[in-house]
């Protein structure tokens, strides 16, 4: 008999944040069977509603195992609940979305294998070591969604059918695999096959087995991915690293290497609680930390981080379980720029060719996720490449914009489409100016319409006019906005961060196009979404070669060289010198005189290459912004000396610096001390300009954007001096800072604009 007290009553509950397409609805209504409770449950606009009716006894548990048992893909942000008159309600109920838009943020990320499925693996018997388990917490998603609304149907699952045992799971309310749409088992689901020297092998242990003794024998494996291709070989043997960097041909970008688990990664990098945080997250980024033991020499080429992540597939937990190595690289199975591989008969043609083996699954990859990469900064993650595991969840906007399409940039692209007041952004696609990737670009165009329901009415672009975006824009038919780079760069900092009134903005960038035709990337702005004033920026730089002084630092090492010098160069005596030699010097100072395909730039990133050329730590580059990045990898970081700059109110010149810079090295200082004085002073002569903007403006919210925020040494210094200096200061960690983020800042430029016409 019932406590007397214990009489019924009635909840309604707000349950805000991460909570849509991630399990939570049925988690809900388990826990509501749980404990008795009838209701229902139904998506909101920014979260879930619930109701609860039952027993006054039952409410604070309930809410308590809420908060404390949802889903690991979900994030509550706030709970609230507020009493009501009880209905005699009989049961409990997930209603159906009245609106569309609150369905279509159901379309979620991919999700590692969660713990409950690890345990299932080893119990239950239908899917004993099966490498497909899932369940409605975990698996694959977007990577494999052809259309919405997100059914089996909808999904490249719709060609397995369910077993029986499976599809009791999948339609009972109470199982942990209610609805969940991938549900398979060794019964009915899909299989890995092995291809190797013409034979093909479908039997799984015996594939695990043969994997084994690939691996220890240092060959390299294609093996396919939850998003793609990726290439594999043993991260401790040198041979087997070094033959994968060369067999992918011009490949000197830093490959991944996957770690067992937590304990095997504290072995080989330092690791802080934060980033422990993040590596073992259901997203399961790639997560960029600094070494302690070395790897293999090829692995990072001598930088002196690593990319790590763990485990995310059932797979790589039953190859882990096999095999003898602790770490593997796991690199994207792609050549040269090109997209990562995700079709098997190209994977059987293509990669078979830089690949001992190739192992397959019989299920397609639809959407292409590259592996995400996070860099922790300040505690808080830095996105660099936004994919697996983060596309599609929307950035929500302060305001509508509706129908608008944001085409990003050239290089490290990504787009942006809008529906209501949400921002989706597509995963990273890569650089444009290659055929395959432009036709990746086209074709998740293409899905993210007809996925999202969205058919643009407006289209955004970049201000550059030679940027593939920009004249895939142009031919579209539609009404075009154009955004200058640096302002799209700080409005999507803003919009990330729900600002929405002016701001002093600070982009420190690689180069983008600017309204006096010339490339500018260290800008300070004072701006809000509509406009921006420029500031001050850093002195105009000759960047001679145009793009290739992007590839070639040495060229902007001696472009500032000659500023800083003139004809004397050669007095100067540095190693640079030598290395070039004084013909090509010649030719490229002649090239500066008579103005031969010499813009000029204020980008911070090639006055980080000049700096990086010049000490002699990156004469010649083999993939995108490898200077800075060496630059940052040398420097010391007990050094807490810099440089003087010459500020003037419209800009702030290093030719000074250069010149301190060329005495150091004289004087035999070492390269990582200049490193540090350099990067000391890029943060100190931005502060002053910023107190100086300040004063002028009253302004005291900063916003940081732009790629040369990924180097964490900056971003970390520069955030602690100007929180000192009693600014608040605002920075990405929703998209990337870089060039994969300028899609969302067009969008919002673009809305406002729209938004205020009316
Ligand atoms: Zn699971
Ligand atoms: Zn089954
Ligand atoms: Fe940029």
């Amino acid at each position: 008999m019932a406590n007397s007290s214990d009489h019924i009553v009635a909840r309604r509950i707000k349950v805000r944040g991460l909570v849509q397409g991630v399990g939570f609805r049925p988690f809900v209504y388990r826990l509501a069977l749980r404990h008795k409770l009838k209701g229902w449950i139904a998506n909101g606009t920014d979260g879930v509603e619930i109701r609860i009716e039952g027993r006054k006894s039952s409410v604070p548990s309930f809410l308590e195992a809420l908060r404390h048992q949802a889903p690991p893909a979900s994030h509550i942000d706030e709970i609230s609940a507020e009493e009501d008159v009880p209905e005699g309600l009989n049961d409990f109920r997930i209603l159906a979305s009245i609106d569309l838009t609150d369905e279509t943020s159901e379309i979620s990320p991919d999700i590692a294998v969660c713990s409950d499925c690890l345990q299932d693996l080893k119990k239950q018997e239908h899917r004993h070591d099966y490498p497909f388990i899932n369940c409605t917490n975990c698996g694959p998603r977007f990577s494999i969604i052809l259309d919405f609304p997100y059914d089996r149907s909808n999904t490249t699952m719709q060609s397995f059918m369910m077993c029986p045992l499976c599809r009791k799971e999948f339609e009972e309310m109470s199982d942990r695999r209610f609805h969940a749409q991938p549900v398979a088992c060794r019964h009915c689901g899909p299989e890995y096959s092995l291809h190797m020297n013409g034979r093909m092998i479908r039997e799984f242990n015996q594939i695990l087995d043969l994997i084994s003794t690939m691996l220890s024998g240092g060959k390299i494996l294609a093996v396919k991915g939850l998003g793609g291709y990726h290439l594999m070989c043993d991260a401790l043997n040198e041979k087997a690293v070094g033959r994968l960097r060369r067999s992918k041909k011009h490949e000197g970008k830093p490959f991944a290497v996957m770690f067992r688990d937590p304990e095997t990664i504290r072995e080989y990098v330092w690791l802080s609680p934060a980033e422990e945080k993040i590596l073992c997250s259901w997203q399961r980024p790639i997560v960029i930390l600094k070494n302690r033991k070395t790897l293999a020499h090829s692995v990072s080429l001598g930088l002196n981080t690593t990319g790590v992540f763990l485990p995310y597939m059932p797979f790589h937990h039953l190859l882990f379980e096999r095999i003898r190595q602790s770490l593997l690289v796991l690199t994207s199975g792609n050549l040269a720029e090109e997209p990562i591989v995700i079709e098997d008969q190209q994977a059987l043609s293509a990669l078979a060719g830089i690949s001992d083996a190739v192992l397959t699954y019989n299920r397609d990859i639809y959407n292409r996720t590259d592996d995400s990469v996070v860099r922790v900064i300040n505690d808080k993650p830095s996105i660099t490449r936004r994919s697996r595991g983060y596309v599609p969840v929307p950035v929500k906007m302060p305001f509508q914009v509706n129908g608008i399409f944001a085409a990003g940039a050239e290089l490290v692209n990504c787009f942006c489409i809008g529906k209501n007041d949400r921002a989706y952004m597509s995963q990273h696609i890569g650089d444009l100016k290659n055929a395959e990737t432009f036709e990746f670009y086209t074709e998740a165009l293409d899905r993210f319409k007809k996925i999202f329901r969205i058919s643009p009415h407006l289209a955004v672009a970049d201000l550059h006019p030679d940027y593939l975006s920009t004249r895939y824009v142009h031919n579209m038919g539609l009404p075009v906005a154009e955004v200058q780079h640096h302002h799209a760069h700080i409005a999507s900092c803003m919009a990330e961060n729900a600002l929405d009134e002016p701001v002093i903005g600070l982009a420190l960038d690689g180069t983008g196009y600017g309204t006096d035709g010339q490339l500018w990337g260290s800008e300070f702005l004072v701006c809000d979404y509509h406009d921006f004033e420029r500031y001050c920026h850093f002195e105009y730089m000759v960047m001679p070669g145009g793009d290739k002084a992007a590839e070639e630092p040495w060229r902007m090492g001696i472009s500032l060289l000659y500023q800083a010098f003139g004809l004397d160069i050669p007095d100067t005596g540095l190693p640079i010198i030598r290395n070039i030699g004084m013909e090509r010097i010649g030719q490229l100072t002649e090239a500066i005189d008579k103005k031969i395909n010499c813009p000029l730039s204020s980008g911070a990133g090639r006055l980080f290459d000049a700096v990086a050329a010049i000490t002699g730590i990156c004469l010649h580059s083999r993939h995108h912004a490898e200077a800075p990045m060496r630059l940052e990898s040398e420097l010391d970081e007990h050094c807490v000396e810099s440089y003087e700059t010459f500020a003037t109110k419209e800009h702030i010149s290093f030719r000074p610096v250069i010149r301190r810079i060329c005495d150091d090295l004289r004087e035999g200082i070492s390269p990582a001390t200049i490193s540090a004085k350099f990067h000391n002073t890029v943060i100190n002569c931005s502060v002053d300009a910023l107190k100086r903007i300040a004063s002028e403006t009253g302004i005291q919210k900063v916003v940081l954007s732009g790629g040369s925020f990924q180097n964490r040494y900056l971003s970390e210094k520069l955030q602690k001096k100007l929180t000192r200096n009693r600014f608040q200061v605002y920075t990405h960690s929703k998209v990337p800072c870089n060039d994969g983020g300028l899609a969302l800042g067009q969008l919002a430029v673009a809305g406002k604009r729209i938004n205020s016409c009316r």
